[in-house]
């Protein structure tokens, strides 16, 4: 049968992406909201870090528990509604402010709704929905980083309370969070069964914010160095189980990296959209620079590049909506995102001259930025690691 040019422009009758119509109206509220909301400040915050009620505005409406159940507050709506948070955060806004959003919905909530009590629910969890409580996650220690399992902060049962001492690294939202979701050791010598998870209200006596730490991109959030010194909590601040801390907090991980890929894919592909306009506009030896096939042809490897990396993320994260763990997949999409992001950005950086080096273009933020994707939520080494251990390496 011949195809006819009407039916050419029916729609297709079955969506193959994984954005149904209802995320793409998301999509559109999210948009709106950062454009008239977030943009306007970007420069700023860049200066100053983003103000809390970002987080009360952005509870207020209803984005802070996109995927998160309705009996806490959240909007009940499935994984890809946090995806396109995360790319809208990261394209339109800032890297530094999705990250913090970020450790909120994607790294603290999750393992809270999972391995909670109703109360520990109800105290932490719905508040933090809400936009009314900030949250933190403190794994990394000043000597342990990549190898969690390295980690010297201890509890110790007394009674019933537990003590804590030790101490934290590189704590997103560490300076403005109520509280901390903190990876202890509660018993040394059992191995990876040795590990505890503590909810530890920040204005507990003995937990010290020491300094703000100063970094490469990420000017938008706050990163902590934190020190606790006999703080004392209740047995009804553990998370989870006893001794389980190590796998609740890899189970934790996964979904996070799958955010922080749609995150930076998104982030590298407004930064190649910019280029384009700046390459087609720009012009050397009486041409628009564009028009130079080594540029062109530079363009199109990293729009290349960047869909696979894309492609592979929106895959992985199929399934893992689907209820699959496929932690290989997600470590390989997390390893190929990092490293093309990166490749695409610092090209187009290339691209602008001299005017991509200069703050007003905003690319050398996103540069500095996206720097991050390779170091954290596992760095490309040990990703290369869990996908060489699953193929039997
Ligand atoms: C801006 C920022 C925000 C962050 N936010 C948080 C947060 O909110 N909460 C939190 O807990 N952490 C956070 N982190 C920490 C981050 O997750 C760690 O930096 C990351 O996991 C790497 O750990 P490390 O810095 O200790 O590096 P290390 O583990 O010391 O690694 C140093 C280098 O050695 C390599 N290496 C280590 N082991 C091996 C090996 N077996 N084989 C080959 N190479 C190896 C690493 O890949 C890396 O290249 C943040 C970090 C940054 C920079």
């Amino acid at each position: 049968m011949a195809i006819t040019a009407a039916r050419l422009e029916e729609p297709p009758a079955r969506r193959t992406s994984i954005f149904q119509e209802d995320h793409d109206d998301l999509r559109e509220s999210v948009r709106r909201f950062v454009e008239t909301e977030l943009a306007p400040h970007i420069a700023e915050w860049e200066e100053t870090t983003f103000p809390d009620q970002v987080f009360t505005r952005m509870g207020e409406l209803g984005f802070l528990g996109l995927d998160k159940p309705e009996e806490y507050g959240g909007q009940g709506g499935d994984y890809v509604c946090a995806i396109v948070l995360a790319e809208e955060l990261t394209r339109n806004a800032n890297g530094g402010l999705a990250m913090a959003v970020g450790v909120q919905t994607d790294m603290a909530l999750p393992p809270i709704l999972e391995f909670g009590t109703e109360e520990q629910k109800q105290q932490w969890a719905a508040p933090a929905i809400r936009g009314e409580k900030i949250l933190c996650l403190g794994i990394t220690e000043p000597g342990a980083g990549s190898d969690v399992s390295g980690i010297k902060t201890r509890a110790v049962r007394d009674g019933d309370e537990w003590v804590i001492n030790g101490s934290k690294t590189y704590i997103t939202n560490g300076h403005r969070a109520d509280v901390i979701l903190l990876v202890t050791k509660t018993d040394p010598d059992a191995g990876y069964d040795g590990f505890t998870l503590f909810l530890v209200p920040m204005d507990s006596p003995g937990v010290i914010r020491e300094q703000k730490l100063q970094k490469l991109g990420m000017h938008a959030s706050d990163t902590a160095l934190l020190a606790f010194q006999d703080v004392r909590v209740p047995d009804t601040a553990v998370l989870g189980q006893v001794g389980k801390g190590f796998k609740h907090i890899m189970w934790q991980l996964q979904g996070e990296r799958l955010i922080g890929c749609a995150s930076g894919v998104a982030g590298a592909a407004r930064v190649l959209e910019l280029t384009i306009a700046y390459v087609n506009e720009r012009e050397a030896f009486g041409q628009p620079i564009g028009q130079f096939q080594v540029v062109r042809h530079r363009i199109a490897e990293m729009a290349a590049k960047l869909e696979a990396a894309r492609e592979l993320t929106y895959a992985t994260v199929r399934r893992f909506a689907a209820g699959e763990y496929p932690v290989r997949e997600i470590s390989m999409a997390k390893l190929v995102v990092a490293r093309t992001v990166n490749e695409v950005v610092d090209g187009c950086l290339q691209l602008h001259g001299g005017a991509g080096y200069m703050r007003e273009y905003g690319i050398e933020r996103r540069w500095r930025d996206m720097r991050l994707a390779r170091i954290g939520g596992g760095t490309d080494e040990m990703m290369c690691d869990v996908i060489a251990k699953s193929l039997g390496l």
